[in-house]
């Protein structure tokens, strides 16, 4: 089996690892240390107690022996006392052989210090100090011992062989210590025990553990505070317990006293805890090794699944809902994964229904031709809403009969229109409100059984209403009971609003669309009434000025001063009149296309001068114009009588509308920008802010009340703004009511 624990990644799988791990471990843990506490407390407590009367049993032996000893002693002094006549080896004779066993040595030590064996000897004997003189006089026993260091510590007991006669001297007797302390003879002690036998100056008299003679300190120290206890020491790194018992010897055996310890490797008493130790480490790590296994079975088990679904997710935000989640873990996992599929499957479907819609709804609202819009719906709404046959009827063309559009479901199946008549009261009298209908064949009113066709047994009747009035149906049949959801009836009549939509707006785009072939031809009439009402007035003002210029030149005769003032008049408005037919002209010609610049060299100069000459006449207002362009501008490429235009236009619209102050025409060259600039700039009355973005409108004027002060018809700066476009330049106006305007028109080259 393959041990995949990649998913191990994920915080939630590491969180409920822990948790895990938790559960399992700390109970076991924590059970594991008291239970261990309390068996290492309650095997100490048992090996102390255990060691406390082995310590008592040992010191009451021991205390026992030294009974024994005395009484052996006892009853050798009688026998030596009981014969009258010098010591001999036979009068030792009947001597227990017992007592040969516990004494190493006995010896009659006479008032004059000679020793004299009872049997066996003894090196060195002790001497009898005067406080035990004292002791033994009172007849009664006195236990020494005498430490060597490096050898076993020597014990004796004495007693006065006959206390009323003290010079028959002293019986000394060294004590065989094996006895005395019971080892070799009767193992009385717990196995792994060691007994340790104390003086009172706390020195070992025995002490069973090798190397253990010089005892520590710590022991010695406990052993001092009372007579029996329990304590715990250390010797060269190893602990032991120990309980201690201490022996009153005064008395009977004048040595203070003798303290008796037993002490047990703390190693040994603990050993059952120290295997229960092993034994619970290895306890834990195979439940480590279980819960590990386990959880990770389990959190694969739940994360592998929410691994999958989460892909799934993420598959289907990114649109792609063909793929499936497959979870077989035969829990909640696997019903959601089959939740989840099915709902990747609704989604996919619904996102197709809405794409197609959305395509449909392209396509129809983008048609501007109602033919257009029932081609793509009879084609297309079998991808949304599977059918057998399509049909859409257009109650109100004004074609005067209802034109009914069908379609069959097959491949390739053509249009056909068919005029059914089929009205609109006879589907509200069906479906009265907008939200449609399924009709079954028998159920059908007769008017309309043409619906029905090919066999088709039920009708879903989806109503078009334009701005409110029952304009058409879109009819969907089916050979079968079709199963429609609530969303699909919506979708059904949200198509059908777009339709809607898409039909009025092809029938507005046709109403605009004949309204703009009208204008554009009732414009053509006017534009061409005007050109030709222009050119008829054009020709008789021109031989009207003519005339007048005869007259004023007097070829006809002479004219007395007043004749020529008047003449002047007329000639100005004639002028005025010819140059407003122009402008009408213009505008014509221009309407129509039919101008075009002619470009040529034009030397700035001469142009300059000539259109000053026009303004020589002196004028009947306190106006003056000044001039000012420098010469030597170089030669431009332009339409030389459009930008005189263009000028002669600013320039009199400047005279025109300034009644006092001055006009100042000036022309400046920049030869980087290979542009020249006519500057215009009156102190008349100026235009209003709002107004300037209207005045190169065509007929607009910015005073164009009946009582106007000045003429014209509000063509000039039309014409000016297209002569000016025409040259490829510009024209800016800045200006302020009652402050006088400038016009600046630039002309490239
Ligand atoms: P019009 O034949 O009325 O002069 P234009 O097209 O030449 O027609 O001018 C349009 C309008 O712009 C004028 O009626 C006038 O109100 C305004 N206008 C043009 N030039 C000036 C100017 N220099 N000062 C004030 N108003 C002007």
């Amino acid at each position: 089996m393959k041990f995949d624990i990649t998913f191990l990644r994920r915080k939630v799988a590491r969180r409920i690892l822990m948790l895990f791990f938790v559960c399992a471990l700390l109970p076991i843990t924590l059970l594991a240390i008291i239970s261990f506490n309390h068996v290492t407390k309650q095997l100490r407590g048992q090996s102390q107690r255990r060691l406390q009367q082995a310590s008592k049993a040992a010191a009451l032996s021991i205390y026992e022996r030294l009974l024994f000893l005395e009484a052996g002693m006892k009853s050798v002094a009688s026998t030596l006392t009981m014969g009258n006549g010098p010591l001999t080896q036979s009068s030792f004779r009947g001597l227990d052989e017992d007592l040969r066993r516990k004494f190493k040595g006995l010896v009659l030590v006479s008032d004059t210090g000679n020793h004299k064996a009872v049997f066996g000897e003894i090196e060195n004997p002790p001497k009898t100090t005067g406080a035990e003189s004292h002791h033994l006089s009172a007849g009664r026993i006195v236990v020494s011992s005498e430490h060597r260091p490096a050898l076993p510590t020597r014990v004796f007991m004495k007693m006065m062989l006959d206390p009323q006669a003290p010079l028959q001297g002293v019986l000394l007797g060294e004590i065989n210590t094996q006895y005395l302390w019971g080892s070799g003879y009767e193992d009385t002690l717990p196995p792994m025990t060691e007994l340790y036998v104390l003086d009172q100056s706390a020195n070992a008299l025995i002490s069973s553990l090798p190397g253990a003679e010089s005892l520590s300190e710590e022991m010695k120290a406990r052993v001092a505070l009372s007579v029996s206890g329990q304590f715990e020491w250390r010797l060269k790194g190893a602990e032991f317990l120990a309980a201690y018992w201490s022996i009153p010897l005064k008395y009977r055996f004048f040595v203070p006293q003798w303290t008796v310890v037993l002490s047990e490797p703390k190693a040994d008493v603990l050993a059952p805890v120290s295997n229960f130790k092993k034994t619970f480490l290895l306890v834990i790590l195979l439940s480590l090794c279980t819960v590990l296994l386990l959880s990770i079975s389990q959190i694969r088990r739940s994360l592998v699944p929410l691994n999958e679904l989460q892909e799934g997710t993420r598959r289907i935000a990114q649109r792609d809902f063909g793929s499936r989640v497959a979870v077989t873990s035969g829990d909640e996992f696997e019903d959601l994964a089959a939740s989840f599929n099915s709902m990747a499957r609704r989604l996919s479907k619904q996102f197709d229904a809405l794409a197609t819609m959305a395509e449909i709804d392209r396509a129809v609202l983008s048609a501007l031709d109602t033919e257009k819009i029932l081609e793509t719906v009879l084609n297309r709404i079998h991808d949304v809403f599977p059918c057998d046959r399509v049909t859409v009827t257009l109650f109100d063309q004004g074609r005067g009969v209802p034109r009914t559009y069908v379609k069959g479901s097959n491949v390739g199946s053509k249009t056909w229109v068919e005029t059914f008549p089929i009205t609109s009261e006879d589907v509200r009298e069906v479906c009265a409100g907008p939200e449609g209908l399924l009709l079954m064949d028998h159920e059908a009113p007769r008017s309309l059984a043409p619906l029905f066709g090919l066999g088709v047994k039920s009708l879903l009747l989806l109503p078009i209403s334009i701005r409110g009035r029952l304009s058409g149906i879109i009819t969907l049949g089916h050979l079968h009971p079709p199963s429609y959801t609530q969303d699909d009836l919506v979708q059904a009549h949200q198509l059908v609003d777009q339709v809607a939509v898409a039909i009025h707006n092809a029938q507005l785009y046709e109403e605009t669309k004949n309204q703009a072939i009208e204008l554009e031809k009732s414009n053509k009439v006017k534009d061409e009434f005007l050109s030709v009402m222009s050119h008829e007035l054009r020709t008789p003002l021109t031989t009207i000025i003519g005339f007048i210029e005869m007259i004023r030149d007097k070829m006809f005769g002479a004219i007395n001063a007043e004749q020529e003032k008047a003449l002047e008049k007329v000639m100005m408005h004639s002028k005025d009149l010819i140059s407003m037919i122009n402008g009408i002209l213009y505008a014509t010609l221009l309407e129509s296309n039919a101008v075009k610049a002619e470009i040529n060299d034009l030397k700035l100069d001469p142009f300059l001068e000539d259109l000053k000459s026009d303004y020589a006449i002196p004028l009947d207002k306190g106006l003056s114009i000044n001039w000012d362009f420098a010469a030597g501008i170089p030669p431009i490429r332009t339409d030389a009588a459009k930008l005189k235009h263009v000028l002669q236009n600013v320039i009199n619209n400047a005279i025109k509308f300034t009644e006092t102050g001055n006009v100042a025409v000036s022309v400046r060259h920049f030869p980087e920008a290979r542009t020249v600039e006519f500057k215009v700039a009156d102190t008349g009355i100026g235009i209003p802010k709002e107004k300037l973005s209207l005045i190169f409108e065509k007929f607009y004027q910015v005073d164009s009340s009946q009582t106007r002060l000045y003429g014209g018809v509000g063509m000039g700066l039309y014409t000016v703004n297209k002569f000016t476009g025409l040259l490829g330049g510009t024209i800016e106006v800045e200006s302020e009511a009652g402050k006088g305007s400038v016009f600046t028109v630039k002309i490239p080259y």
